[in-house]
């Protein structure tokens, strides 16, 4: 190999004689690096040129502990750590990487008698993963032993990632549904006792425009009447730097306490498993080999779980009720089948009495009835179906699907792998269908009317005949 020789310089003295060059936003930015605050000097300041984060080659050398060498006479300064080694050059886009050369969106400069380059590669480079918070002026760095670095090379200008955003926090039918708007997230999920509560911590989140109420304090609680288990609900910014959402679930009178956890695309769904619940028992029907397919229908909700509440503010659970009866009056008209419904009243069954209602009289099919919701944005419309894993149910929810969006000629929200419990522990063919959008106004009215509803249970009716071949 050649033998570079440098002007080494063992200090960056030298960097606040040069003259003031170029115009660019200084701002009090931070940079945190693996959740650590790192402290910056007085007079080093993070700037922005370009839409890409500068950082003074300083804190490279002095916060981030790579080694630095600065050529003057090339004006060229060379970091380096273990074997990886990056040349940069003062107001030239490129640069090399070893021995290859690569074009930077902004060349390193000189800013306030400072040399500054681009963060993000350099990070990148060595190994960090960076996220910039546009809004707060916050660096996040993440050593590569902590996750997966992005792929390096690629300063493709997107310093602009920001924090996931909550948007919406519900809790209904012991269900905890978290919306969320921007990069997955990795919950974490503790209980603690005295009282007895489920924490949910989300890392790296802030709040968007969040559909429930916040206080100056970034707190605020939801309304939990009707859920005797639970005493509370609240939710707050419980770290700044960097976001992260907390919500805490406070219990009553909870022997055993479990939890299930999904994410179904851009939602966090926790599943609470709380016994003591007030329950109207479901009368089973002796499972009788009449040589006839059982049917269980399942309206969602009743009784104290009003479900989600519509634009026009009624509850879920009257919709899918309406629907689900009108499913069962064509239901009873089959001779070939035996129809039995996990309510046909204003009761609320828990999901587990469901899932068992279903799984004792060994059913042919499950079909659980909804209503969908995204209070944070109005225009969210459509049908979408879930299924769990399973192929049978796979089938059973293609079939129901496409006639329903053929009958009510909603948006097509496509038939999902979701992990719902009703779907998931019971053990035949079954489906959970989101009829339409009930925070949609336009779709609202149209789920409200007699006609759409005699149309969608018709169509759920003729889906379940042809997947059972009657
Ligand atoms: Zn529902």
């Amino acid at each position: 190999m050649k033998k570079i020789i440098v002007l080494m310089f063992l200090s960056l003295f030298f960097l606040f004689l040069f003259p003031i060059q170029g115009n660019a936003a200084a701002n009090t930015s931070k940079i945190f690096l693996n959740g650590e605050q790192l402290s910056l000097p007085n007079d080093v300041q993070v700037t922005i040129v370009n839409k890409n984060v500068m950082i003074p080659i300083r804190v490279v050398a002095e916060n981030l502990k790579f080694d630095v060498d600065w050529n003057q006479q090339a004006r060229q300064v060379k970091i380096q750590q273990n074997e990886k080694v990056i040349s940069l050059t003062v107001d030239q886009k490129q640069a090399m990487v070893a021995d290859k050369q690569v074009t930077l969106n902004t060349a390193p400069q000189i800013l306030n008698k400072t040399l500054v380059v681009p963060i993000r590669f350099v990070s990148e480079q060595m190994g960090l993963s960076v996220k910039w918070n546009n809004q707060e002026k916050i660096v996040y760095l993440t050593g590569s032993n902590n996750e997966p670095t992005e792929a390096s090379g690629d300063d493709s200008g997107s310093d602009t990632t920001s924090l996931t955003h909550v948007t919406d926090i519900v809790f209904a039918d012991n269900q905890l549904v978290v919306s969320m708007d921007g990069e997955q997230v990795q919950p974490v999920i503790s209980t603690l006792k005295n009282p007895d509560r489920l924490v949910v911590d989300l890392p790296g989140t802030v709040f968007g425009d969040l559909a429930q109420p916040l206080d100056q304090g970034l707190n605020g609680k939801l309304d939990v009447t009707g859920y005797p288990n639970v005493s509370e609900v609240r939710y707050s910014l419980f770290k700044r730097d960097p976001g992260q959402v907390r919500i805490v679930v406070e219990l009553n009178n909870v022997k055993d306490l479990q939890f299930d956890q999904n994410v179904i695309a851009d939602k966090l769904l926790i599943d609470l498993n709380v016994s003591g619940d007030s329950v109207t028992p479901v009368p089973v029907t002796p499972g009788i080999d009449t040589g006839r397919k059982v049917v269980v229908i399942d309206p969602g909700h009743g009784g104290s779980d009003p479900g989600t509440i519509s634009i026009t503010n009624k509850p879920e659970k009257e919709y899918v009720l309406a629907l689900g009866l009108k499913v069962q009056a064509l239901l009873l008209n089959e001779p070939d089948i035996e129809l039995v419904m996990t309510r046909d009243s204003d009761i609320y069954p828990t999901r587990s009495e469901r899932v068992q209602l279903a799984n004792e009289l060994n059913a042919d099919v499950f079909v659980s009835i909804h209503g969908n919701s995204a209070t944070s944005s109005p225009q969210a419309s459509g049908t979408e179906t879930f299924y769990y894993q399973r192929s049978s149910s796979k089938d059973l929810a293609n079939i129901i699907h496409e006639r329903l969006v053929k009958a009510l000629g909603f948006k097509d929200r496509r038939v999902k792998n979701g992990n719902l419990q009703v779907i998931r522990e019971t053990t035949m063919p079954a489906v959970l269908l989101e009829i339409g959008f009930l925070s949609n106004a336009a779709e609202e009215k149209a789920m409200s009317s007699e006609e759409v509803q005699a149309k969608a249970a018709q169509a759920i009716v003729d889906g379940i005949k042809e997947y059972l071949g009657i």
